[in-house]
């Protein structure tokens, strides 16, 4: 069985998601000799969809699992079934076309892919959290030999499974979103993606968010709040670390600083991780207990984002942030005091501001000014604004919509105008066009489906910022006006949220007269309904708000951390295996732990980082790349007499005596070195590709045919040599250039060169092997 999972933004884009992963560990864990493909939103000008891991297409798989993680995203859907020759509509897709799931964050809000009477773009669509139904589905839809057609055998898999709907009709009863309730399965192996965040793994600490910020959906959405303890946490943490070779551990959730073992954590993750990063944080968090700051300095975070949301009181009460002034000055003080490198404050504007909430915001901006001027202030601090999105299940869905940007104006150039006067650095997160185009698409109702995705297919995509020409076509198909609201759109009825509407309506009428409850984490149960019973309720209201973070505590994440910088590497010689030709050393890092920690996995607790040490360090990383073969990588670890030769045996590092890295070895200092690249264009070409390189750098060469001595001379030559002139080895840059058939298809390419050789540029038009693709 073969699964591709879908992700419709680019690879670049999604690289510090985590979803993609997550789904990968899911199917593997119930189907484990199922096939998981990866695919990314393709660009405009190659939209055929390809996975990158067997180059899998979207009819070549049995099961496509589509993430759609943001409202504007959703139109790529659409587009990419109709640009890869599929009809939009599941109805029309024959039952020879893989049924596509779609899920994530977005999908209480993708109503612009589902008709009124049920017919949708999608085969089916996912409510919620999948970790507990996804599994069960996948084992009941690959158990299902019997050749029923596509729509009956996923009404069988998803039968009485909360969060699916099978669409073609509306369901015949309510279905309820998922929840999830246990940790997510052991991370499995899989070879990591070639992106910025190869060798980073998510650790989602928890799940859902306590608090009811009344535009936000995950609040309402991602009910009750769930923890899991730091010892759970700290095994996945280790199976993570094995499964994606990661030097970097990036503690997540919607709150961190709501985690009531805080302290365990990033101790234990300090130790067993080269890096720690840390996701958000709540300000009436860092302002009731500073020691989070110190812990995070501690692990070496020096980057802060508040989400102060309102620029006056009275916004934040109908924004429902559950925000004081004074704990926003007790947070910026505490971060200001401790030195960071850069803070960042966002703000949100309803429309709804009024010179009152500007001259307060006025007041904010002074008192700033005042906290910068304290001694040793050396924080760079930056204002970024957005404009409310009105989105389904929140209570601001109620909310009048705001589609004219005359009407933004006021607070947009008003909030402009006092950063300008406090001399304060701010941002504006998004261009109005692309604001307009999230707010319709979260707006809309069910009945402007078909004219959303005949637009779609006719090239409205989400590639990129949209226009003003772009959304007024969308506006066009789209027709609301302010005194339209989300809540009218009435998107999918038959699902049974996770919080009461009757709860949602209430938390309204609260936010519109500026009235802030606040929320049930550390308090009283407000009443949503999420809980499922009694002793889940006591469970979020009977604990501490903030983790108790003792002082010794963060001392051990600082003598950790001392410790970490004093360790010495050990230098290897190792022999790369084909795939790491042309990688970067990112890819290359996370790659070379991956598969020592499979051959070691009593490493897991020692081993903090692999790298290449001779291509890629420093400054060669600019001009080199990793190839294939040998060369020397550089090992920290705990322990480091645990990774000598001798006492274990491994298939990826020399450990023949005679080979040991003379001392005192030098990273990334060569005088020459023989490597080679791989690609899939045939010999010739490939000779051809690299005698234009050698050009590029003016070092004169002959093309010669390389025959071996038992051919006939009718026969193909099977290599070729490109002679370098006597003036281009006095460069001493390329000594030598040999093109050879390659083990695998294509054509390997052997150099000799010094540190000066550009690689990077031949790496560029050497196209990649089909069965070893540039993750
Ligand atoms: S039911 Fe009560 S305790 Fe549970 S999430 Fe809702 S408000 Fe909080």
């Amino acid at each position: 069985m073969r699964v591709l999972i879908l992700r419709l933004s680019s690879l670049r884009d999604t690289a510090r998601s985590a979803t993609h992963r997550l789904l990968a560990d899911l199917v593997r864990d119930a189907l484990p000799a199922a096939i998981v493909d990866m695919a990314f939103l393709p660009p405009r000008r190659a939209p055929r969809v390809t996975g990158l891991l067997t180059g899998c297409g979207l009819a070549g798989a049995d099961l496509v699992l589509v993430t759609n993680a943001f409202v504007r995203e959703a139109l790529n859907l659409p587009w990419m079934l109709h640009a890869n020759g599929l009809a939009p509509w599941a109805g029309d897709r024959p039952d020879s076309v893989p049924p596509i799931l779609l899920g994530g964050s977005n999908a209480f809000a993708a109503q612009c892919l589902v008709q009124p009477d049920g017919r949708a773009v999608p085969d089916a669509l996912f409510f919620g959290e999948a970790e507990e139904s996804l599994p069960l589905f996948l084992r009941r839809w690959y158990a299902d030999a019997a050749p029923a057609a596509k729509r009956e055998r996923l009404l069988h898999a998803a039968d009485g499974l909360d969060g699916f709907w099978i669409t073609g009709a509306l369901p015949p009863a309510p279905l309820r979103q998922a929840a999830a309730h246990a940790l997510p399965p052991p991370a499995r192996d899989l070879p990591p993606l070639d992106t910025e965040a190869a060798g980073t793994a998510r650790l989602t600490v928890a799940l859902g968010c306590a608090a009811f910020c009344s535009f936000c959906f995950e609040g309402y959405e991602r009910k009750p709040y769930r923890e899991w303890t730091a010892t759970e946490l700290l095994t996945h943490a280790r199976a993570l670390k094995q499964a994606c070779g990661a030097r970097t551990a990036e503690l997540d959730a919607f709150n961190l600083n709501h985690h009531a073992q805080l302290g365990e954590l990033v101790e234990g993750c300090a130790r067993l991780f080269d890096r720690l990063a840390f996701k958000s944080q709540r300000a009436d968090g860092v302002a009731a207990c500073p020691a989070v700051v110190d812990l995070e300095r501690a692990a070496g975070k020096s980057s802060f984002t508040l989400g102060i949301e309102g620029i006056s009181p009275r916004q934040r009460a109908f924004l429902a942030k559950s925000l004081t002034d004074a704990e926003i000055a007790a947070a910026i003080q505490t971060l200001l005091g401790r030195r960071i490198r850069e803070l960042k404050l966002f703000f949100i504007l309803t429309g709804h501001e009024t010179s009152d909430d500007l001259a307060d915001f006025h007041d904010f901006c002074l008192r700033l000014k005042g906290w910068f001027n304290q001694p040793a202030a050396c924080t760079r601090t930056i204002l970024s604004f957005g404009r409310l999105v009105r989105m389904p299940n929140t209570p601001l869905a109620f909310d009048r919509l705001f589609l004219d940007e005359a009407e933004w104006r006021f607070a947009v150039d008003g909030v402009a105008a006092v950063c300008r006067r406090t001399q304060l650095e701010c941002r504006f997160a998004f261009d109005f066009p692309d604001y307009l185009g999230t707010q319709l698409l979260a707006a809309c109702r069910h009945d402007h489906a078909q004219a959303v995705v005949a637009l779609a297919c006719r090239g409205l995509t989400a590639h990129g910022p949209w226009s003003p020409a772009e959304t007024a076509r969308l506006h066009a198909a789209i027709t609301l006006g302010a005194t339209d609201t989300v809540a009218d759109a009435a998107a999918f009825p038959f699902v049974q949220r996770a919080v009461a509407p009757a709860f949602l309506h209430r938390r309204w009428e609260e936010a519109s007269h500026a009235l802030d409850t606040g929320y049930c984490l550390g308090a009283a149960c407000l009443g949503c309904g999420a809980c499922r019973d009694a002793a889940q309720r006591d469970a979020l209201t009977g604990r501490p708000r903030q983790p108790a973070i003792p002082a010794a505590r963060i001392a051990a994440v600082v003598g950790i951390e001392a410790e970490k910088r004093r360790l010495t590497p050990v230098y290897r010689y190792v022999t790369l295996p084909d795939e790491f030709a042309g990688h970067s050393p990112a890819w290359s890092s996370a790659r070379l732990m991956q598969l020592l920690l499979a051959e070691h996995p009593e490493w897991t607790d020692l081993l903090l980082s692999a790298e290449e040490a001779l291509f890629g360090w420093g400054d060669n990383r600019d001009r080199l790349v990793i190839p294939a073969g040998r060369t020397v990588v550089a090992l920290r670890a705990w322990e480091p007499h645990r990774l000598v030769r001798g006492e274990v045996y491994s298939g990826l590092l020399c450990h023949d005596d005679d080979e040991s890295v003379p001392a005192p070895f030098h990273p990334g200092v060569f005088a020459r070195a023989e490597l080679v690249l791989h690609t899939r264009l045939e010999p010739r070409e490939a000779a051809h590709q690299a005698g234009a390189w050698l050009n590029a750098q003016r070092l004169p060469h002959t093309l010669r045919r390389l025959r071996s001595p038992d051919a006939s001379p009718a026969e193909p030559s099977e290599g070729w040599r490109l002679d370098l002139a006597p003036a281009a080895l006095k460069r001493r840059t390329v000594f030598a250039l040999d093109v050879l058939p390659g083990p695998h298809g294509g054509a390997s390419l052997t150099l000799c060169v010094s540190p000066k050789a550009n690689l990077a540029n031949l790496a560029d038009i050497l196209p990649p092997l089909v069965t070893h693709p540039h993750l």
